[in-house]
């Protein structure tokens, strides 16, 4: 490790090789590892750090990447050339009792975060899986708990502290710096400066979280898919909805899994909240459960079963316009996966989709979200799971309205993220703030976007 004014930082022509790589890609969730080389790391455990590594990639005349909890799919905060900051080792944790607000440092994961707020009763509304960066996840969108009626977990942002592309520490929120806070909250991974804290609106956590599941034989997704799809729209509000397309250690073929998760107050309120769907499930299931007790912890060991660590991802997602005929444009994802550890999810996300979104940059969404999640571990099925992705995804594009951030790769297929204005004021207000793209934008074929951005063109 070299040292720059005390600053912890890993410079590739100094270190040895594995200093360096586990700098580089040691933090990197996905085990597909890119092929791009940062010139330095930056170890940053605190503001002042963040501060020093930009004024330096400033001198070096290099552009600058970041890393919060290294969880996105495409590894975007290794670029080649640039100054990586990795936050990893800076954390921060600070609940004002009063308000309720939560101060969080990015690397912060939803688990962190709500093992903390779980001692004073309240909740986050942060990513499913454990591990995900509160800093990539909140500058998306964040498809949280409940994210289909308890809105997008970056709703809960009341402000953040940036420093700039330039070094300066700015607070932004409604008021101060608005147009940062506005993109802030939509952006993703193309942010013009580095949010180095998010002020958080937390809630109270319900005190019974109950789930009910019900697995199809995969010849009966169609109707699995027809029936969830007829009730997910007007279904209670503290009830998140997924049908997973998987497989599972009991049988040889893959199934479909529709499961309802409630979070409520009493047992017989999410009994009640329930009860639907026990009444209307067609009686063509293998394997059922109803109102099962669980929690967020519980949870986020079966999020984590799920994605399981070490193992090499390809994914790819869209919003499919409301009035797709969704059973049939996704029966080919949800019957035809590449590999026993590979996942297809649908997520219900109505009411949110219909209601009036505030005025931030988040702004694509639509009833239905879709995700292809393939997993693998040797790298010899690199090109059988990523050719799928790419087949299937061929097919079911044509009926997307756009995309979500979060689970992108721009580097493979680009499409539409925002809608018009706000795709257009954003790239505005990106030049503003980092007009000689020092901070890396969105990374796409070859890092051309640069201060540009994307062109947010449907495809
Ligand atoms: C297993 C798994 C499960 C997931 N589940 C969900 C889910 O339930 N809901 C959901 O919405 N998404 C989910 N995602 C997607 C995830 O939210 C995104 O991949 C997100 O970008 C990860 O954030 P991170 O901070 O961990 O990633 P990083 O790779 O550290 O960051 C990604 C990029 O975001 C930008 N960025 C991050 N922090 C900052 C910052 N402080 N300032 C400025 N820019 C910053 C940078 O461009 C950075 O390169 C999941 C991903 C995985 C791997």
């Amino acid at each position: 490790m070299g040292s720059q004014d005390s600053l912890p930082i890993i410079w590739k022509a100094e270190s040895t090789t594995e200093d360096y790589e586990r700098a580089r890609i040691g933090r990197v969730f996905n085990h597909r590892r890119p092929k791009r080389y940062p010139v330095a790391i930056v170890e940053a455990d605190k503001e002042e750090h963040i501060v020093e590594a930009v004024r330096l990639a400033q001198t070096k005349g290099v552009r600058i990447s970041i890393r919060s909890g290294g969880h996105s799919w495409a590894a975007w905060s290794v670029r080649d050339d640039a100054l990586l900051v990795d936050m990893g080792k800076y954390r921060q944790i600070e609940l004002d009792d009063e308000s309720g607000i939560v101060a969080v440092s990015p690397s912060t994961t939803g688990r962190q975060l709500n093992t903390a707020l779980r001692e004073k009763g309240l909740l986050f509304p942060g990513g499913h899986c454990p591990d995900v960066g509160l800093g990539g996840f909140l500058l998306q969108g964040g498809m949280g708990w409940v994210c289909r009626s308890w809105g997008w977990a970056c709703q809960y942002v009341k402000a953040i502290d940036v420093v700039t592309a330039d070094g300066r520490q700015l607070r932004c929120n409604e008021k101060e710096n608005n147009d940062l806070f506005w993109a802030a909250r939509g952006a993703g991974p193309g942010f013009p400066a580095i949010v180095t804290r998010f002020y958080l609106q937390t809630k109270p956590l319900p005190s019974h979280i109950r789930g009910s599941g019900y697995i199809f034989p995969k010849n009966n997704f169609k109707e699995a898919m027809n029936w969830v799809k007829s009730i997910a729209n007007t279904f209670d509000e503290d009830t998140e909805i997924v049908c997973v397309g998987l497989y599972l250690p009991d049988y040889a073929e893959s199934v479909t899994l529709v499961s309802f998760t409630t979070f409520k107050g009493s047992d017989a309120d999410a009994v009640t909240a329930l009860q639907p769907v026990e009444d209307s499930v067609p009686n063509l299931y293998l394997q059922k459960w109803f109102s099962r007790p669980t929690s967020l912890q519980q949870e986020y060991v079966q999020q984590g079963l799920a994605n399981p660590e070490d193992h090499r991802y390809c994914c790819d997602n869209v919003y499919l316009h409301n009035e797709s005929n969704v059973e049939d444009v996704l029966e080919e994802a949800f019957t035809t996966l590449p590999s026993r550890k590979s996942f297809t999810l649908w997520f219900s996300m109505a009411p949110t989709s219909r209601r009036p979104l505030p005025d931030m940059a988040l702004s694509m969404h639509s009833d239905h979200y879709l995700a292809l999640y393939t997993i693998w571990e040797d790298e010899k099925d690199d090109q059988l799971c990523e050719s799928w992705v790419r087949n299937v995804m061929n097919k079911i594009a044509p009926h997307s309205v756009g995309q979500y951030l979060g689970d992108s790769d721009f580097q493979v297929r680009n499409t539409k993220y925002w809608g018009e204005e706000q795709g257009k004021r954003l790239m505005q207000v990106r030049k503003k703030w980092n007009p000689e793209g020092r901070i890396c934008g969105y990374l796409d074929n070859g890092d051309q976007s640069g201060a540009e951005g994307l062109p947010n063109i449907l495809q």
